[in-house]
């Protein structure tokens, strides 16, 4: 079973959830597809880490046949390529390796090379292997790691798939989910974070993906996250207390419910709903 998580920004407490469901579970993946800031691992702390280089292509000029006619120039929409001189300089960190500019040469001057944007790392942190994606700073687009990345997932019945996405609604955060059976959607209780939730609603709205929201850091009195979800009928899967003790413990890069037993129920609690959730949808599909 495949479960992304996702949040219309950062810090409200996508990676505390996801981390904490992989936990909570009885044999899980976390992946983590945040490959710009990934944090995942820092609460997991992996042991017997495996680390694998991500490439990507990156055309080069062969000066020898280039005859200067600029027609790969014209033809990159990512501004990539510049005439300095008589010869194209590729701009390796806008480069998206569409490998457009290989086809278009007439002359054939265009060749590729590899070029390494980041790596994968994997490990084991008890009940959960731990998969993360890291993108190196300056790169344009973090795409071909979450495709390297997802693949590592278990297919297996009995083992939960966590996958822990980037914030924000971007084409990189729909790569992470466009295979996930359910996705759960991170919420604050605020004005912001309203309006930071209906980003990803209309995210999974869009890509017809079964969904719910859990609100986190909630507090008594007036939430406007979750007078959205009742006005659009959307499930509230559970709330996540405003509470200084898990304040404190995420800080410290604990997880949660490998610390006290009354998070381990509450998460545990929360993943029960989304498997329940999951099931009704397989059942309402078949
Ligand atoms: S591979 Fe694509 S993005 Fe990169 S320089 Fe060539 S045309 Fe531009
Ligand atoms: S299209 Fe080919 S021949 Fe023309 S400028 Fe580019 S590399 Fe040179």
């Amino acid at each position: 079973m495949d479960i992304a998580v996702l949040s219309g920004k950062g810090g409200t407490g996508k990676t505390l959830l996801s981390v904490n469901l992989a936990a909570a579970a009885e044999k899980s993946v976390y992946i983590d597809c945040d490959v710009e800031e990934p944090n995942g691992y820092l609460f997991f702390k992996p042991e017997n880490i495996e680390t694998e280089k991500v490439s990507v292509k990156i055309p080069y000029v062969n000066k020898e046949l280039c005859d200067g006619c600029r027609k790969c120039v014209d033809f990159c929409k990512f501004n990539a390529l510049a005439l300095v001189g008589k010869y194209p300089f590729v701009f390796e960190e806008i480069c998206h390796s569409c490998g457009g500019c290989v086809i278009v040469c007439p002359q054939g001057a265009m060749s590729e090379k590899d070029k390494v944007i980041g790596e994968i790392q994997k490990g084991r942190s008890e009940n959960v292997e731990v998969v993360t994606g890291m993108l190196n700073t300056g790169e344009a687009s973090g795409i071909p790691i979450i495709k390297k990345i997802l693949p590592e997932k278990n297919n297996k019945k009995d083992v939960l798939n966590v996958i822990d996405c980037p914030p924000g609604s971007a084409c990189i955060v729909m790569e992470s989910i466009k295979d996930a059976d359910y996705c759960i959607l991170v919420a604050e209780p605020t004005i912001f974070g309203t309006h930071n939730l209906k980003m990803v609603y209309d995210l999974v709205k869009l890509f017809d993906k079964p969904y719910g929201v859990v609100l986190n850091k909630c507090l008594e009195g007036e939430n406007p996250s979750e007078k959205f979800c009742m006005e659009n009928s959307i499930k509230i899967l559970g709330k996540i207390p405003f509470d200084s003790e898990i304040g404190e413990i995420n800080s410290n890069a604990e997880i949660l419910v490998r610390e006290d037993d009354k998070y381990k129920k509450l998460f545990a609690n929360l993943l029960e709903t989304v498997i329940g959730e999951v099931q009704n949808e397989t059942i309402a599909n078949s």
